[in-house]
């Protein structure tokens, strides 16, 4: 007996046994069952999901005279055998891609006028309904508009998207799901038990699974493929690997053992034996990273049983999660460009040595940093060589990597000047011209704010010029704010009855001195020092600070001073997290610079 593919022997004959299109089937059984029918159907999914079985089976069962209880057809009646019999003239199949002029489609419904020769329908399957042309579309589009009681149109195609809207109005549309790995895998193993086929282990039917894309009939015709290499034996990794022209399971470990550990010899050596064994650069790179993907979720979920058939234990261990992410996007990425480079393998090849090398390259990148560097930056860089752990070993860093998840989020971007190292420093060097409006709006502002505050605040503590700021900040938000951009020059001196002070603004604030400097304000500063310090003589006085003068003495207004604080106090943090090694490790992988940190505001 010759050898039938086992997509055609395994093809579904009921509706029940399609996997996976359950919503499809359950309408087409329930219209069939209520004799609720549409007269021209659309079926559309992936090629090899089963669109033509299901239109053929639908087709057979909608003349048959003797459904079973879940509509299938019979098999048995003389409608069934005309189907069966290929030449049935009330069951007429073209192919859209062979059959797409407009003579092809005028052909087809010619007769479609005439009743079936038995029976209640005459049903017309078009496969690849897309490939047809336009003007055989607009014929079929005027027999869809009003067609005879008796015909129904079935329709399959791959590209739903190139069919006219017109067209797809008048039809009620099915659109196929994909197949998944698990339901592919299923499949294949139902089928291994009927054929009495033994698979060497479960990875070898993930692969072929993850192979099929979601397609039962590629699935099935790679397993053909399989099987012809196979010669009656078990399938083991050989036979396997062989047939479908990919790398074995236990190669691509190698590969990904290698790179994660460093060991650049034998990824060479493996990589090459690839290569040279003619497994395609494309196969290769899309097992590694199929892999590696299965290993970072292995590694979220904590569960190294379930890889280990896909990477050494030990070395999965030691990999922290973040590297492991690193690890992949690099790949992910730079296989992007090296398959379309004009050496492919090479470039392949270096890509994966980079990333095997990162450690080393980091080590040797800060090593060159610090040369023609200021003493004391190279002992503290030195240092940083020396704790960042020169080893071709990746260390496992969970600490720091609570650091990265928690308290900051870190954006690492494309090369770009180095923004962080600079503090946004906020000065105002050209003087701003009073602008009136402006400061109109601020009066008004502070008047309504002071209606009924003042009395309100208890003060604590010695009384200083700061604590002062503070108690405006509350009494007097916008007179506070105003003064925040000048500071005291000199002392402020209190005495018993009688409180000394000189404010001065910057000549960048000089807005703000213009608005402050006038009788009226001026007695409304004095009254809240009043009623801060106690005392009821205040001999306050306001003045500019030129920049030459404010260089030489070093004044700065308040809000600079914070602003500066704040500064530091971001600059701290973010030097506590670009010494990171890991993070330094991601900018080495990512052949990029740490561009921007952004702090966590409320840690
Ligand atoms: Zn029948």
């Amino acid at each position: 007996m010759s050898y039938q593919v086992l997509a055609r022997k395994y093809r579904p004959a009921k509706f029940q046994d399609f996997v996976g299109q359950e919503h499809i089937v359950k309408t087409l059984v329930n219209s069939l069952r209520e004799d609720r029918l549409g007269h021209a159907y659309i079926f559309s999914g992936t090629r090899g999901i089963g669109k033509t079985t299901i239109a053929r089976i639908f087709a057979k069962a909608l003349r048959c005279e003797a459904r079973d209880e879940n509509q299938n057809p019979c098999g048995e009646c003389n409608a069934c055998h005309d189907f069966d019999s290929a030449a049935s003239m009330n069951v007429i199949e073209i192919d859209g891609a062979s059959n797409n002029s407009v003579d092809d489609v005028r052909e087809l419904i010619s007769n479609i006028s005439y009743l079936p020769s038995s029976g209640k329908y005459k049903v017309y399957i078009i496969d690849e309904v897309h490939m047809l042309s336009n003007s055989a579309f607009n014929a079929l589009l005027k027999t869809l508009e009003e067609p005879p009681e008796h015909a129904i149109f079935l329709m399959a195609t791959t590209e739903p998207e190139k069919l006219l809207g017109t067209v797809l109005s008048r039809c009620q549309r099915f659109d196929f799901v994909n197949a998944t790995v698990e339901e592919l895998k299923s499949h294949i193993v139902n089928i291994a038990k009927l054929e009495n086929i033994t698979f060497a282990n479960s990875e070898l039917i993930e692969t072929l699974a993850k192979l099929g894309n979601g397609s039962f009939r590629d699935t099935l015709s790679l397993f053909d493929q399989v099987l012809s290499f196979s010669y009656g034996q078990d399938i083991n990794e050989d036979i396997f690997a062989q047939a479908l022209g990919i790398a074995k399971l236990s190669s691509i470990k190698t590969l990904i053992d290698s790179t994660l550990s460093g060991n650049v010899e034998e990824l060479t050596n493996m990589f090459s034996a690839l290569i040279s064994q003619n497994i395609s650069l494309q196969n290769i790179v899309k097992s590694i990273l199929e892999n590696l993907f299965s290993i970072v979720i292995a590694k979220d979920f904590n569960d190294r049983s379930r890889v280990l058939s896909k990477v050494d234990g030990e070395i999965f261990d030691k990999t922290t999660r973040a590297e492991l992410y690193w690890v992949y996007e690099t790949l992910a990425k730079d296989f992007t460009w090296t398959l379309e480079s004009i050496i492919p393998t090479d470039a392949t090849l270096l890509a994966m040595r980079k990333v095997a090398l990162r450690h080393q390259i980091i080590a040797d990148t800060q090593v060159e940093d610090t040369a023609g560097k200021p003493k004391a930056q190279v002992v503290a860089q030195a240092d940083e060589v020396n704790t960042s752990e020169i080893q071709t070993q990746p260390q496992p860093q969970p600490e720091k990597i609570e650091v990265i998840e928690s308290e900051a989020e870190i954006i690492v971007e494309e090369p770009k000047v180095e923004e962080v190292t600079k503090p946004h420093k906020i000065i105002f060097d050209d003087p701003i011209e009073p602008v009136e409006q402006s400061t109109e709006e601020v009066v008004e502002a502070e008047e309504i704010n002071e209606v009924s505050a003042v009395e309100e605040v208890v003060i604590e503590g010695p009384r200083t010029w700061d604590g002062f700021l503070a108690y405006l900040a509350k009494t007097s938000p916008v007179m506070g704010a105003n003064m925040e951009q000048g500071n005291l020059i000199g002392d402020l001196v209190v005495q018993l009855e009688k409180v000394s002070l000189l404010i001065g603004y910057p000549i960048g604030a000089k807005v703000f001195y213009d608005h402050m400097n006038n009788q009226e304000t001026l007695e409304k500063v004095r009254e809240h020092l009043r009623s801060y310090f106690q005392v009821q003589d205040i001999d306050l006085s306001i003045e500019l600070v030129e920049k030459k003068k404010a260089e030489e003495t070093d004044f700065k207004s308040k809000f600079e001073i914070n602003i500066e604080n704040e500064n530091i106090e971001k600059q701290n943090q973010r030097k506590e997290i670009e010494g990171d090694e890991m993070l330094q490790l991601a900018s080495s992988i990512f052949n990029s610079k740490i561009d921007k940190i952004i702090l966590n505001e409320d840690e």
